[in-house]
């Protein structure tokens, strides 16, 4: 007779007890007294992990090993008791046990090349609207179609209704091993802005200390045509905790003369001033959508990285989407893209969902040839920050996907070709997006005195890793295992 062992040997008793509830997440401890996880030969990217010979290594720096897919092996040391890494060093080969105690307080766990990743950090999701494109459903799959089906669902939105989804979304993301999640939240209408706004800081205070949460507040450039009105969202904002946004150029007839709520004529540069000044004034970070489509005519990028020079704005700017910027000629894409680098503006891009709605024929006739994707290469290889990230989860914008930023990773991988090389890209999902955040420096990367938030896998290279769902990855969170069990469908289900 054979046995099976557990993949992953990180002790199961480090783990946080599976029944405990978001108000209990005392750590469980079950009669052991381990203070210090060695954990040997975990394959990391390069990019992510810090030596503590060489720490002071630029965030960027990469040994380049093609045939390696820019992998490397460490041993990390954990300090359970703090809850960080306490040491990462370049994997010695020796060792070749399985999980040996060397005394009651420390263990040590041969993970067999096996990967781990940093936990995720996705900047840029909606999770107001998530689960709800069954009841709502976006009849020609378009943008313009999204919008109107959006527009209809606001008829089912309360608090209750916003929670259970919105907490739904939460449980997903946290269990495929994100951290910090930022959402665009509904803002255009008082009544919804008030529900959106509601179930989110209600659910930020449940989710303190397991996921960092920041809320968007997400409507149309032309919304800031009144001041007045301008001015209370920038307050209620503020008195949020939020960060204030727009969508700018961003609907299928956006740069055009078709498009008076995102393009806004020529009065676009007048209406940013006032986002940015409102910005200024209350002390907020920015968050825009923007270029949301493929037209060559679409420069919100341009207009908005103009915008935050003339203003001189120093707090952080994040631009998603930015689509359009594939549909510019060669020597204009380079003007924009260095017109954001200029700026320091930082662009999220998110393939899975803009694959999905971008360049859709309404009649469903046409097959679509554009991916839906920014220029990524051009954007980081001149030194914009660039991130990816989820977008919408099951609603009229996207009707598929869970919050898991794994999906994410591996469909980037395959739309962009992040993949020769893949180089710093692992950052974008991780160390970059936290940075936008304006979370601590060390957010996102494998190194001494992070916190112990690790994703680890079954898989040993990127062909594993992208080749299976990694269902069973294990997730560490200051040092202690989660629960990864998904929520049931049903319990979004009306009660
Ligand atoms: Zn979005």
């Amino acid at each position: 007779m054979t046995t099976t062992r557990a993949w992953c040997a990180y002790p199961n008793h480090l783990a946080r007890d599976p029944s405990s509830t978001l108000e209990d997440i005392e750590r469980v401890r079950v009669g052991e007294r381990t203070t210090e996880v060695e954990v040997r030969r975990l394959t990391v990217p390069r990019c992510v992990a810090r030596f503590d010979e060489d720490e002071r290594d630029d965030v960027r720096d990469v040994d380049v090993d093609a045939t390696a897919d820019d992998l490397c092996e460490v041993d990390i040391v954990i300090d359970v008791d703090r809850g960080t890494i306490a040491s990462v060093r370049r994997a010695s080969r020796e060792d070749r046990g399985e999980l040996i105690a060397t005394d009651e307080t420390r263990l040590i766990v041969n993970a067999e090349g096996r990967m781990c990743l940093p936990t995720f950090a996705d900047v840029h999701t909606h999770i107001d609207k998530a689960h709800t494109c069954e009841r709502s459903r976006n009849i020609n799959g378009t943008l313009a179609g999204a919008d109107a089906a959006c527009a209809n669902d606001f008829k089912y939105w309360t608090v209750e209704d916003a929670k259970r989804r919105m907490n739904f979304a939460l449980r997903c993301a946290y269990a495929y091993g994100t951290s910090a999640l930022r959402t665009h939240l509904m803002s255009g209408e008082d009544a919804q802005s008030k529900i959106a706004w509601d179930a989110f800081v209600s659910l930020r205070d449940e989710w303190k200390g397991k996921l960092e949460l920041q809320g968007v507040s997400l409507s149309v450039l032309s919304f800031f045509r009144d001041k007045t009105k301008a001015r209370s969202l920038a307050q209620m904002v503020k008195s949020r905790g939020g960060v204030l946004g727009a969508a700018v150029s961003c609907s299928d007839a956006g740069g055009t003369p078709l498009d008076p709520l995102t393009t806004c004529g020529e009065d676009m540069p007048e209406l940013l001033d006032v986002v940015f000044s409102l910005a200024k004034e209350f002390d907020l970070d920015i968050d825009f959508h923007c270029d949301e489509n493929g037209n060559e005519s679409s420069k919100g990028l341009l207009y908005i990285s103009e915008a935050v020079i003339r203003n001189k704005f120093e707090g952080s700017v994040v631009c998603g989407h930015c689509c359009s910027l594939a549909a510019q000629p060669n020597e204009e894409a380079k003007r924009i893209i260095n017109a954001a680098r200029e700026a320091g503006v930082t662009v999220v891009s998110l393939p899975t969902v803009n694959q999905w709605l971008q360049d859709r024929d309404p009649k469903g006739e046409a097959t679509p040839t554009r991916r839906g994707v920014t220029r990524v290469k051009e954007l980081a290889s001149a030194g914009v920050p660039v991130c990816f990230s989820s977008d919408n989860t099951r609603d009229q914008f996207f009707e598929y996907g869970d919050c898991d930023m794994l999906e994410v990773f591996r469909s980037s991988v395959c739309i962009a070709h992040l993949d020769r090389p893949f180089g710093s890209w692992p950052l974008a999902f991780a160390a970059i997006p936290a940075r936008a955040m304006g979370m601590n420096e060390k957010s996102g990367l494998i190194v001494r005195g992070a916190k112990a938030d690790l994703i680890f896998f079954r898989a040993r290279n990127y062909s594993e890793l992208f080749s299976r769902s990694q269902h069973d990855r294990v997730v560490i969170r200051d040092a202690f295992r989660i629960c990864t069990t998904l929520p049931d469908y049903e319990e979004l289900d009306q009660s």
